[in-house]
């Protein structure tokens, strides 16, 4: 760059890949979120990522606090993984017939969770939306009239139909300027929609009475145990009580832990907050960074799909080689190194004590929500429970700030609702670097 540029200000290269983008592809990225829509200013395109980096086309660098949404908790390009993947890629890249890694994760990601089958797929979406066709399958076949589904406002579960009901993350920004609460996406029929309840989140009286009168009917109830995609939000002891509850009236209760497994601890958010789910939803890290998602539970439930049970699931390159080699990596890489999660927990909780200083000493209002390696900044005054409350945040406050942390190097969560993750390759001058640049931003935030 320049030497009167700031180190991530330099955007030519970006801007021109953006502009041929969208010619091709609808608003330039495969992803919404990725647009910068919400914050504005050109999307960085990113030529390669190493630890806890990005580089752009522009040639900067940026401390990286996205990592791809996720699953790169061990830092980009660990070279345990990127091992993994060189060796598998040797052996052929794709069967279409079984293989011994998918007995391996399969094997590695039952012990570790405590669950006793899983089926893998290729995304979180597949995974959610899998587990929701199981539970009515299974629910179905003692009381057919088993069809609706109940989902928390503001929880995001990835975008199958049943699912785009005032849902969060990218939906957060869409919703809006769609001018409807729900279904949150064009093109999902109101039929459709129809079959999912929604509750508020952290609201363990609402769920109590929507199962009181409608209990017989639920197939499934699913939540993010801690919720990423409203921005991050804590559920308090006495709504994961109301969730347990949901079992008594015959509905299965699924634990969305695409984002939270493998992130806040070995056994995700269930073994942090001592959750007893049915079925379990994974993605992101269980892939390492390549494109895998998965569905497990009970022996009994499990069973229920095909080819031995009744419930049709299938994938052209569900259990691809490379992806299950990425997956086995990392996870074995966390289990090696449980003390991850320790200094993972460190890093953040002083990032987000270091932010919340900030704030007050240029006097913007700032609530940080926290657990383990997700955190989310909230440009508002007051506590962070739910939807309602996260929705308050002053979204412009927030992108000008997002900016200036741009600008100086550091590549925050373009979204105001959106939870940041730090990885292993965080390190304490990364933290220091954060503060710096956060502290510049916060004056820039105030106009
Ligand atoms: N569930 C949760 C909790 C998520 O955070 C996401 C993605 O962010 C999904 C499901 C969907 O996963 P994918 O984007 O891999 O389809």
């Amino acid at each position: 760059a320049p030497p009167d540029q700031a180190p991530g200000t330099s955007t030519a290269r970006s801007e021109a890949l953006f502009q041929r983008a969208q010619r091709v592809i609808p608003g330039g990225v495969n992803s919404p979120v990725r647009a910068f829509k919400s914050v504005g200013g050109t999307p960085r395109f990113i030529a390669s990522a190493n630890g806890a980096t990005l580089t752009d086309a522009d040639g900067q660098t940026y401390l990286d606090y996205i990592g791809s949404w996720g699953p790169m908790i061990l830092g980009h390009n660990h070279p345990a993984v990127r091992e993994a993947i060189v060796e598998a890629a040797q052996s052929g890249t794709s069967f279409g017939a079984p293989s011994e890694r998918e007995v391996l994760l399969a094997e590695l990601v039952t012990r570790l969770t405590g669950t006793e089958k899983v089926r893998f797929v290729s995304s979180g979406t597949e995974a959610t939306m899998s587990a929701l066709r199981l539970a009515r399958g299974f629910t179905g076949h003692s009381s057919p009239e088993r069809k609706y589904t109940v989902k928390f406002r503001g929880n995001y579960h990835g975008h199958a139909d049943a699912l785009l009901v005032e849902a969060g993350s990218g939906l957060m920004t869409n919703a809006a300027a769609l001018g409807q609460a729900a279904p949150s996406s064009a093109g999902v029929p109101p039929e459709y929609a129809a079959l999912t309840l929604v509750a508020d989140y952290n609201d363990p009286a609402g769920l109590d009475r929507l199962i009181q009168e409608r209990g017989h009917e639920i197939a499934a109830v699913i939540f993010e145990p801690v919720v990423g995609n409203a921005g991050v939000l804590i559920p308090s002891a006495e709504f994961l009580a109301a969730l347990h509850r949901v079992k008594a009236a015959g509905a299965l209760l699924i634990a969305d832990e695409v984002m939270t497994g493998f992130r806040l601890s070995l056994r995700g958010a269930s073994g942090l907050l001592n959750l007893e789910p049915d079925l379990t939803c994974w993605g992101k890290i269980i892939g390492g960074g390549l494109p895998v998602g998965a569905y497990g539970g009970r022996a009994e439930i499990m069973d229920f799909v095909s080819p031995i049970g009744p419930v049709y699931q299938a994938g052209t390159l569900s259990g691809n080689p490379l992806a299950m080699a990425a997956g086995l990596a990392t996870l074995r890489e966390l289990e090696r190194d449980p003390d991850i999660y320790t200094r993972l927990e460190r890093y953040t909780a002083a990032l987000g004590e270091g932010l919340t200083s900030l704030a007050a000493e240029a006097g913007l209002p700032l609530t940080v929500n926290q657990i383990g390696s997700m955190l989310t900044a909230f440009f508002l005054e007051g506590e962070v429970h739910d939807y309602g409350q996260a929705a308050r945040a002053d979204t412009a406050a927030f992108g000008r700030w997002f900016q200036a942390l741009l600008g100086a190097g550091v590549y925050w969560a373009p979204s105001q609702f959106e939870s940041i993750f730090v990885s292993g390759a965080h390190r304490e001058v990364d933290l220091d670097f954060t503060l710096t640049a956060a502290k510049q931003a916060f004056s820039a935030a105030k106009e």
